[in-house]
């Protein structure tokens, strides 16, 4: 089994929820994909391997994960929620407005930022997401 995987059924066990053959299927389905994939379209992959999963434990089951804080919902400006992985704490995307692309980036200089914000409001910061919205080099030509 991936990693990321087993670190998630970790997390998801840690809060006191079985690691039921479903949720592993539906998890190891959204690591595979990286993330960044609907719901349906999750549904769809995880019937590919495990057709006993049904749609709605799929769903349940994203409502779960975003509970955890494992996963997160994100709108592209293209209708349907898309979820991202969030298990290692932090997110970055550049997303175009116009193309609805979406560009990751791993360097965060935000931690500074973070660290005064925890300060000033005594907050106790487990993951972040960052995304700032304009237009791609191909688009703002
Ligand atoms: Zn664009
Ligand atoms: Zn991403």
């Amino acid at each position: 089994m991936d990693s990321e995987t087993e670190n998630i059924l970790e997390i998801v066990a840690q809060k006191g929820y079985r690691r039921t053959a479903a949720r592993l299927a539906i998890i190891a389905a959204l690591v595979d994909s990286d993330g960044h994939i609907t719901a349906d379209d999750l549904a769809d992959k995880v019937r590919q391997q495990a057709p006993l999963v049904g749609r709605m434990t799929v769903y349940r089951t994203l409502d779960l994960l975003c509970e955890l804080g494992v996963v997160r919902p994100i709108f592209q400006g293209t209708g349907a929620a898309h979820y991202i992985l969030m298990a290692d704490g932090s997110h970055h995307h550049l997303i175009c407005t116009r193309c609805h692309g979406v560009i990751e980036f791993e360097e965060c200089s935000a931690t500074t930022l973070m660290e005064q914000l925890a300060e000033k409001f005594n907050f106790h910061v487990f993951s972040h997401l960052l995304e700032l919205h304009g237009l791609c080099e191909s688009c703002h030509e």
